[in-house]
This record gives structure tokens, sequence and C-alpha cells, in this order.
């Protein structure tokens, strides 16, 4: 019982909860025309404010401040998954 105990606690402590997944937000922007690969926690800053309108701009329904021009933008998002490893 000791030895499953101290098992336990090297198996949490070997795990990092602040790594994110391997998912990348893509941010295709309309206004430069680049496209960025944001990590969780930088997809979490840019997100913060955004605003979504998919029905009156259905290419580019998301209104948030692009990563590569810095400029409030009209973007298009989506899920990008990274290869493991
Ligand atoms: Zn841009």
């Amino acid at each position: 019982m000791g030895r499953d105990a101290h098992g336990k606690r090297a198996l949490y402590s070997g795990l990092r909860p602040t790594t994110p997944p391997n998912t990348s937000l893509r941010v295709e922007c309309s206004r430069c025309g680049q496209t960025s690969l944001l990590s969780a926690w930088q997809a979490l800053r840019v997100l913060t404010p955004s605003v979504h309108l998919p029905l009156v701009r259905p290419r580019h329904p998301s209104l948030l401040r692009c990563p590569t021009c810095r400029r409030m933008s009209w973007v298009r998002l989506g899920l990008h998954l990274r290869p493991a490893g």
C-alpha cells in the first residue's frame, strides 16, 4: 500500500498541467491575408475581446485583434491539430 501511494505521487508530479493540448487555433486574417497558428494560451488572449457574427459575415465571421498585423480585423477561425511529438 505504501509503495502504491508513492507511485501515484511520482506519477502526478510527472504531469505538467500547464502544457497546452496539441491543438492550435488557426486565424485567417482578411486584412493582412496571413494565417496564424496560436497556442491555447495565445488564443485565449487574442479571443478576449472578440465579436462573432457568422450570419452577417459568413466568410470571416469573427472580429478580433489579429496577432500578425495587430489590428482589429475580421478573421476566420479554425482548429489545427499538430502532429504528436
Ligand atoms: Zn492581420
